[in-house]
Protein backbone atom coordinates (compact mmCIF):
# COMPACT_ATOMS: atom_id res chain seq x y z
CA UNK A 1 0.00 0.00 0.00
CA UNK A 2 3.33 2.15 0.45
CA UNK A 3 4.47 1.83 -2.20
CA UNK A 4 1.46 2.43 -4.01
CA UNK A 5 1.00 5.72 -2.37
CA UNK A 6 4.40 6.68 -3.77
CA UNK A 7 3.52 5.93 -7.19
CA UNK A 8 0.45 7.62 -6.29
CA UNK A 9 2.28 10.82 -5.32
CA UNK A 10 4.93 10.54 -7.98
CA UNK A 11 2.80 10.42 -10.57
CA UNK A 12 1.06 13.80 -9.19
CA UNK A 13 4.11 15.24 -9.25
CA UNK A 14 5.00 14.22 -12.85
CA UNK A 15 1.79 15.45 -13.96
CA UNK A 16 1.92 19.03 -12.43
CA UNK A 17 5.60 18.98 -14.14
CA UNK A 18 3.91 17.91 -17.39
CA UNK A 19 1.30 20.16 -17.64
CA UNK A 20 3.63 23.67 -16.83
CA UNK A 21 5.96 22.17 -19.48
CA UNK A 22 3.04 21.27 -22.24
CA UNK A 23 1.48 24.70 -21.73
CA UNK A 24 4.94 26.33 -21.76
CA UNK A 25 5.86 24.65 -25.01
CA UNK A 26 2.51 24.79 -26.41
CA UNK A 27 2.72 28.77 -27.38
CA UNK A 28 5.91 29.32 -29.27
CA UNK A 29 4.99 25.75 -30.68
CA UNK A 30 1.78 27.22 -32.17
CA UNK A 31 3.68 30.07 -33.33
CA UNK A 32 6.40 27.97 -35.03
CA UNK A 33 4.23 26.07 -37.05
CA UNK A 34 1.27 28.71 -37.94
CA UNK A 35 4.92 30.30 -39.48
CA UNK A 36 6.54 27.32 -41.52
CA UNK A 37 2.81 26.61 -42.88
CA UNK A 38 2.70 30.14 -44.15
CA UNK A 39 6.34 29.80 -45.54
CA UNK A 40 5.09 26.40 -47.34
CA UNK A 41 2.08 27.41 -48.70
CA UNK A 42 3.70 31.23 -49.97
CA UNK A 43 6.36 28.69 -51.30
CA UNK A 44 4.47 26.40 -53.25
CA UNK A 45 2.67 29.42 -55.41
CA UNK A 46 5.52 31.40 -55.62
CA UNK A 47 5.45 31.99 -59.55
CA UNK A 48 9.81 31.73 -60.42
CA UNK A 49 11.94 31.59 -63.13
CA UNK A 50 14.31 28.39 -64.14
CA UNK A 51 16.82 29.69 -61.78
CA UNK A 52 14.55 29.83 -58.92
CA UNK A 53 13.49 26.23 -59.19
CA UNK A 54 16.01 24.84 -57.24
CA UNK A 55 16.22 27.04 -54.53
CA UNK A 56 12.60 27.22 -53.95
CA UNK A 57 12.09 23.27 -54.02
CA UNK A 58 14.54 23.48 -51.44
CA UNK A 59 13.45 25.68 -49.16
CA UNK A 60 10.15 24.19 -49.80
CA UNK A 61 11.26 20.56 -48.43
CA UNK A 62 13.04 22.30 -45.76
CA UNK A 63 9.98 23.90 -44.15
CA UNK A 64 8.20 20.66 -44.96
CA UNK A 65 10.81 19.13 -42.85
CA UNK A 66 10.70 21.30 -40.16
CA UNK A 67 6.65 20.56 -40.04
CA UNK A 68 7.07 17.74 -39.70
CA UNK A 69 8.73 17.23 -36.74
CA UNK A 70 7.50 20.17 -35.63
CA UNK A 71 4.32 18.28 -35.82
CA UNK A 72 5.78 15.33 -34.19
CA UNK A 73 5.99 18.00 -30.80
CA UNK A 74 2.63 19.08 -31.33
CA UNK A 75 1.15 15.35 -30.95
CA UNK A 76 3.66 14.92 -27.52
CA UNK A 77 2.58 17.99 -26.43
CA UNK A 78 -0.98 17.39 -26.62
CA UNK A 79 -1.04 13.83 -24.98
CA UNK A 80 1.18 15.55 -21.91
CA UNK A 81 -1.97 17.62 -21.38
CA UNK A 82 -4.49 15.28 -21.50
CA UNK A 83 -2.22 13.38 -19.30
CA UNK A 84 -1.81 16.68 -17.07
CA UNK A 85 -5.86 16.79 -17.17
CA UNK A 86 -6.59 13.69 -16.01
CA UNK A 87 -7.72 14.84 -12.20
CA UNK A 88 -10.89 16.44 -13.50
CA UNK A 89 -13.43 13.38 -14.22
CA UNK A 90 -17.04 14.59 -14.69
CA UNK A 91 -19.63 11.75 -13.98
CA UNK A 92 -22.27 11.74 -15.98
CA UNK A 93 -24.50 8.78 -17.35
CA UNK A 94 -22.52 7.81 -20.47
CA UNK A 95 -23.93 5.21 -23.42
CA UNK A 96 -21.17 3.18 -23.88
CA UNK A 97 -22.03 1.70 -27.53
CA UNK A 98 -22.51 5.40 -28.75
CA UNK A 99 -19.18 6.44 -27.01
CA UNK A 100 -17.67 3.07 -28.57
CA UNK A 101 -19.06 3.77 -32.00
CA UNK A 102 -17.55 7.32 -32.48
CA UNK A 103 -13.88 5.99 -31.00
CA UNK A 104 -14.55 2.94 -33.36
CA UNK A 105 -15.22 6.06 -36.63
CA UNK A 106 -12.37 8.42 -35.11
CA UNK A 107 -10.07 5.73 -35.54
CA UNK A 108 -11.54 4.57 -39.11
CA UNK A 109 -8.98 6.25 -41.06
CA UNK A 110 -6.19 4.37 -39.53
CA UNK A 111 -7.92 0.93 -40.15
CA UNK A 112 -6.77 -1.03 -42.81
CA UNK A 113 -9.16 -1.95 -45.18
CA UNK A 114 -8.64 -5.87 -44.97
CA UNK A 115 -9.21 -5.45 -41.28
CA UNK A 116 -11.99 -7.96 -40.00
CA UNK A 117 -13.75 -5.47 -37.07
CA UNK A 118 -16.47 -7.96 -34.99
CA UNK A 119 -18.61 -6.06 -32.79
CA UNK A 120 -20.36 -8.10 -29.95
CA UNK A 121 -22.15 -5.17 -28.14
CA UNK A 122 -24.90 -5.98 -25.64
CA UNK A 123 -27.43 -4.19 -24.28
CA UNK A 124 -25.86 -2.12 -21.28
CA UNK A 125 -26.76 0.37 -18.60
CA UNK A 126 -25.05 3.58 -18.80
CA UNK A 127 -21.71 3.72 -16.90
CA UNK A 128 -20.16 6.99 -14.52
CA UNK A 129 -17.92 9.09 -17.08
CA UNK A 130 -17.84 11.49 -19.36
CA UNK A 131 -17.69 10.74 -23.16
CA UNK A 132 -14.62 12.69 -23.75
CA UNK A 133 -12.84 10.49 -21.09
CA UNK A 134 -14.30 7.56 -22.06
CA UNK A 135 -14.06 8.19 -26.30
CA UNK A 136 -10.08 8.90 -24.81
CA UNK A 137 -9.91 5.58 -22.99
CA UNK A 138 -11.45 3.36 -26.07
CA UNK A 139 -9.49 5.63 -29.17
CA UNK A 140 -6.34 4.92 -27.13
CA UNK A 141 -7.12 1.12 -27.23
CA UNK A 142 -8.07 0.95 -30.97
CA UNK A 143 -5.24 2.96 -32.03
CA UNK A 144 -2.59 0.63 -30.11
CA UNK A 145 -4.50 -2.20 -31.63
CA UNK A 146 -4.15 -1.18 -35.38
CA UNK A 147 -0.51 -0.37 -34.41
CA UNK A 148 -0.08 -4.49 -33.24
CA UNK A 149 -1.70 -5.36 -35.90
CA UNK A 150 0.88 -3.61 -38.48
CA UNK A 151 1.59 -5.74 -41.71
CA UNK A 152 -0.34 -8.62 -39.79
CA UNK A 153 -2.29 -10.81 -42.33
CA UNK A 154 -6.17 -11.60 -41.55
CA UNK A 155 -5.99 -8.34 -38.86
CA UNK A 156 -9.03 -8.88 -36.86
CA UNK A 157 -10.16 -6.09 -34.11
CA UNK A 158 -13.10 -7.43 -32.35
CA UNK A 159 -14.49 -5.13 -29.85
CA UNK A 160 -17.22 -6.48 -26.94
CA UNK A 161 -19.51 -4.69 -24.60
CA UNK A 162 -21.35 -6.49 -21.84
CA UNK A 163 -22.51 -6.39 -18.50
CA UNK A 164 -21.71 -8.41 -15.35
CA UNK A 165 -22.95 -9.20 -12.22
CA UNK A 166 -21.12 -7.31 -10.37
CA UNK A 167 -22.41 -3.98 -11.17
CA UNK A 168 -19.77 -3.35 -13.98
CA UNK A 169 -19.84 -3.12 -17.43
CA UNK A 170 -16.86 -4.56 -19.32
CA UNK A 171 -15.19 -3.29 -22.46
CA UNK A 172 -13.16 -5.54 -24.12
CA UNK A 173 -10.99 -4.57 -27.16
CA UNK A 174 -8.78 -7.54 -28.63
CA UNK A 175 -6.16 -7.90 -31.33
CA UNK A 176 -4.36 -11.11 -33.00
CA UNK A 177 -1.69 -8.66 -33.39
CA UNK A 178 2.16 -8.69 -32.64
CA UNK A 179 1.42 -9.64 -28.34
CA UNK A 180 2.76 -8.24 -25.51
CA UNK A 181 6.18 -9.52 -24.46
CA UNK A 182 5.89 -10.65 -20.54
CA UNK A 183 8.73 -8.81 -19.35
CA UNK A 184 6.50 -5.64 -20.02
CA UNK A 185 3.38 -6.80 -19.03
CA UNK A 186 3.81 -4.49 -15.59
CA UNK A 187 5.50 -1.49 -17.23
CA UNK A 188 2.43 -0.38 -19.82
CA UNK A 189 0.39 1.60 -17.73
CA UNK A 190 3.67 3.50 -16.66
CA UNK A 191 3.62 6.90 -17.70
CA UNK A 192 6.44 7.04 -20.64
CA UNK A 193 6.60 3.47 -21.31
CA UNK A 194 6.72 2.74 -25.13
CA UNK A 195 8.27 0.24 -27.32
CA UNK A 196 7.64 2.10 -30.63
CA UNK A 197 10.57 3.95 -32.01
CA UNK A 198 11.30 7.20 -31.19
CA UNK A 199 9.13 9.70 -32.41
CA UNK A 200 6.19 7.84 -32.87
CA UNK A 201 4.77 6.50 -29.36
CA UNK A 202 5.21 9.19 -26.30
CA UNK A 203 3.73 6.15 -23.96
CA UNK A 204 1.42 8.06 -22.38
CA UNK A 205 -1.68 6.31 -23.74
CA UNK A 206 -2.13 3.61 -21.35
CA UNK A 207 -0.99 5.39 -18.80
CA UNK A 208 -4.11 8.45 -19.63
CA UNK A 209 -6.29 5.43 -20.06
CA UNK A 210 -5.45 3.79 -16.42
CA UNK A 211 -5.82 7.72 -14.94
CA UNK A 212 -9.23 8.03 -16.37
CA UNK A 213 -10.62 4.82 -15.43
CA UNK A 214 -9.56 4.21 -12.18
CA UNK A 215 -10.85 7.38 -11.30
CA UNK A 216 -14.21 6.26 -12.22
CA UNK A 217 -13.95 3.59 -9.78
CA UNK A 218 -13.23 1.10 -12.84
CA UNK A 219 -10.67 -1.36 -13.97
CA UNK A 220 -8.25 -1.52 -16.68
CA UNK A 221 -6.48 -5.29 -17.44
CA UNK A 222 -4.85 -6.62 -19.94
CA UNK A 223 -4.27 -10.48 -21.38
CA UNK A 224 -1.75 -11.09 -23.96
CA UNK A 225 0.50 -13.74 -25.65
CA UNK A 226 3.21 -13.16 -27.65
CA UNK A 227 2.63 -13.12 -31.44
CA UNK A 228 -1.14 -14.75 -31.13
CA UNK A 229 -2.72 -11.27 -29.63
CA UNK A 230 -3.82 -8.87 -26.88
CA UNK A 231 -7.18 -8.19 -24.74
CA UNK A 232 -7.94 -5.13 -23.29
CA UNK A 233 -10.20 -5.20 -20.53
CA UNK A 234 -12.16 -2.10 -19.00
CA UNK A 235 -14.34 -2.74 -16.21
CA UNK A 236 -16.64 0.42 -15.65
CA UNK A 237 -19.35 0.86 -12.53
CA UNK A 238 -22.45 0.75 -14.08
CA UNK A 239 -24.51 4.21 -13.42
CA UNK A 240 -27.89 2.85 -11.50
CA UNK A 241 -29.87 4.07 -8.86
CA UNK A 242 -32.24 6.94 -8.53
CA UNK A 243 -29.18 9.74 -9.33
CA UNK A 244 -28.09 7.76 -12.73
CA UNK A 245 -31.98 8.10 -13.69
CA UNK A 246 -32.83 11.62 -13.81
CA UNK A 247 -29.43 12.70 -14.31
CA UNK A 248 -29.97 10.69 -17.92
CA UNK A 249 -33.68 12.13 -18.49
CA UNK A 250 -31.92 15.67 -18.07
CA UNK A 251 -29.12 14.66 -20.75
CA UNK A 252 -31.49 13.24 -23.21
CA UNK A 253 -33.85 16.39 -22.98
CA UNK A 254 -31.25 18.66 -23.47
CA UNK A 255 -30.23 17.25 -26.47
P1 LIG B 1 2.44 4.25 -27.10
O1 LIG B 1 1.30 3.72 -27.92
O2 LIG B 1 2.69 5.70 -27.34
O3 LIG B 1 3.68 3.41 -27.21
P2 LIG B 1 0.84 3.38 -24.88
O4 LIG B 1 0.83 3.76 -23.45
O5 LIG B 1 -0.43 3.55 -25.64
O6 LIG B 1 2.01 4.20 -25.55
O7 LIG B 1 1.30 1.87 -25.02
C1 LIG B 1 2.51 1.45 -24.36
C2 LIG B 1 3.07 0.21 -24.99
O8 LIG B 1 2.18 -0.89 -24.74
C3 LIG B 1 3.22 0.23 -26.49
O9 LIG B 1 4.41 0.87 -26.89
C4 LIG B 1 3.21 -1.24 -26.84
O10 LIG B 1 4.48 -1.82 -26.62
C5 LIG B 1 2.28 -1.83 -25.80
N1 LIG B 1 0.93 -2.08 -26.32
C6 LIG B 1 -0.19 -1.36 -26.06
N2 LIG B 1 -1.26 -1.90 -26.68
C7 LIG B 1 -0.82 -2.99 -27.34
C8 LIG B 1 -1.46 -4.00 -28.16
N3 LIG B 1 -2.77 -3.96 -28.44
N4 LIG B 1 -0.67 -4.98 -28.67
C9 LIG B 1 0.65 -5.03 -28.41
N5 LIG B 1 1.30 -4.12 -27.63
C10 LIG B 1 0.58 -3.12 -27.11
MG1 LIG C 1 -0.72 4.29 -27.64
Amino acid sequence: ANARLIHAQKLEALGRMSAGLAHEVNNPLSYILSNLRHVVHGLEKLPCKEEGLKARDSLTDACRDATVGAERIERIVQDVRIFARMDEPPRDPVDVREVMELSISMAARALRPELRLVRDFQEVPPVWGSEHGLGQVFLNLIVNATHALAGREQPLLRVGILSREDGMVAVEVQDNGSGIRPEHLSRLFEPFFTTKPVGTGTGLGLSICHGIVTRLGGDIAVDSSPGQGTTFRVLLPMATGQAAESALLALKRSV
